[in-house]
């Protein structure tokens, strides 16, 4: 039997103008993904097929289920618009099913298509039930629902539907740069933005020897599990520890986290910059830490006129875990290794700090040369779902 793998596009049907250029960007998105399989991939205006190998499906299936902008897809087999050609096709797949109840669901997008939809229902109904002992019409709750979607170039016969992850394709909006720390709480929300069809690239700031190597192998495994909603990731990893050493040098105690993250937005700012990212993404979440009060939050954010995209910034912490569950990466998260936030955590950090006070802190060094230098000496690692690029830097 000829079988596709049928994708229902996602939220992107709503896009009425942009219509070609979502589609467009799914199209070479999936054919990137499955770039290594034999298969063959159309597409129009409401679905996109992918003719496989049967060898295969599986892996593809894998594959498809984590590319944003599928809002369903379906193992579907393909027969000619004809009359003939449906009655038989269903009946001969139909036959290798183990079920007792079923629900006919024929949809002719194709007018053209003689028969309506309810008296071909009835028609196709008719066929299976005179053929196949010891079943019946559930319209309720049937074991197997049958769609028939009857096209100008084919007919698609499909009962096995899987979710889709939803969203938009990822490059449908432009680049964002997300703050990629070991934590929890950063990779759902890159996730998150991605889901929006933000491409993204990440930034991570250690302070070695103070964090560990094994602390950015995590990190690399997390934005490898993301890249896996795409299809590789730019991950550049900055020399935090000058900076850091300074301000545990120079700095009010209670305000060193503060600072701390004013110069990571700083950053941030210069880095988007130099690689032309629009916004700044991150996974604050609003009251969770000292640095995470709107009080600090307005503080921190007053160093850059990038818009902050905070995905999970409403979300409880148990709502996070649950997505980071999804996505496999809490096990990831939650390995100990310390992260440059956590090294130096001071006893009291402030909780609601003032603007006039961070200044004057911050302008007991000089820390403006630092930062071109961490701008300038980052490293740029490319991550792919395979890891094999990277080894040389571990
Ligand atoms: P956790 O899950 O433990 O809260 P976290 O990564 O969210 O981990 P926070 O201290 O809450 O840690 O930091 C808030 C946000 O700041 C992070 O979600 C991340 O986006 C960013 N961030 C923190 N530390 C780093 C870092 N070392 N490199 C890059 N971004 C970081
Ligand atoms: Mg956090």
């Amino acid at each position: 039997m000829n079988r596709v793998l049928l994708i229902k596009y996602g939220e992107l049907s709503t896009k009425k103008g942009n219509r070609n250029f979502f589609i467009n960007t799914l199209y070479h998105t999936v054919c990137d993904k499955l770039e290594k399989y034999d298969v063959e991939i159309t597409k129009d205006r409401a679905r996109m097929c992918i003719y496989f190998h049967d060898q295969d499906l599986e892996d593809i299936r894998k594959a498809v289920g984590k590319i944003f902008g599928i809002h369903t897809y379906h193992i579907a087999i393909v027969c000619d618009s004809t009359e003939e050609s449906i009655k038989d096709t269903l009946l001969k797949a139909i036959s290798e099913e183990k079920f007792s109840t079923f629900k006919m669901d024929v949809r002719r997008c194709d007018k053209r298509f003689p028969i309506h939809s309810q008296d071909f229902n009835r028609v196709l109904g008719g066929v299976l039930l005179k053929n196949i002992p010891n079943i019946k019409v559930d319209v309720h709750n049937p074991d197997l629902w049958i769609n028939v979607e009857i096209r100008e170039e084919h007919t698609y016969i499909y009962y096995h539907t899987y979710e889709g992850c939803g969203g938009y394709p990822v490059g449908t909006q432009p680049k964002g740069m997300l703050m990629l720390s070991g934590g929890i709480d950063s990779p759902v929300a890159g996730y998150m933005a991605m889901k929006r069809g933000v491409e993204i690239e990440a930034v991570y700031f250690e302070a070695v020897p103070h964090t560990s190597l094994e602390a950015r192998e995590k990190v690399i495994t997390l934005c490898r599990k993301l890249s896996e909603y795409t299809n590789k990731i730019h991950l550049h990893v900055v020399n935090f520890t000058p900076i850091q050493e300074s301000i545990y040098q120079y700095c009010r105690d209670d305000y060193c986290i503060t600072i701390m993250r004013r110069m990571m937005y700083r950053l941030m700012d210069m880095i988007a910059k130099k690689y032309k990212g629009l916004v700044i993404i991150n996974g604050e979440s609003i009251g969770q830490v000292a640095s995470q009060t709107l009080t600090s939050m307005s503080v921190i954010n007053e160093v850059t006129n990038m818009p902050v995209i905070r995905p999970v910034a409403c979300l409880d912490k148990l709502e996070i875990i649950d997505l980071a569950r999804k996505i496999d990466t809490y096990e990831t998260s939650i390995l100990p290794y310390e992260d440059c936030c956590t090294v130096f955590v001071p006893k009291h950090p402030v909780i609601n700090p003032s603007l006039e006070t961070c200044i004057e802190e911050e302008s007991k060094f000089d820390y403006l040369p630092m930062l071109e230098e961490a701008v300038n000496s980052l490293n740029t690692i490319v991550v792919t779902p395979e890891d094999s690029e990277y080894h040389d830097y571990l």
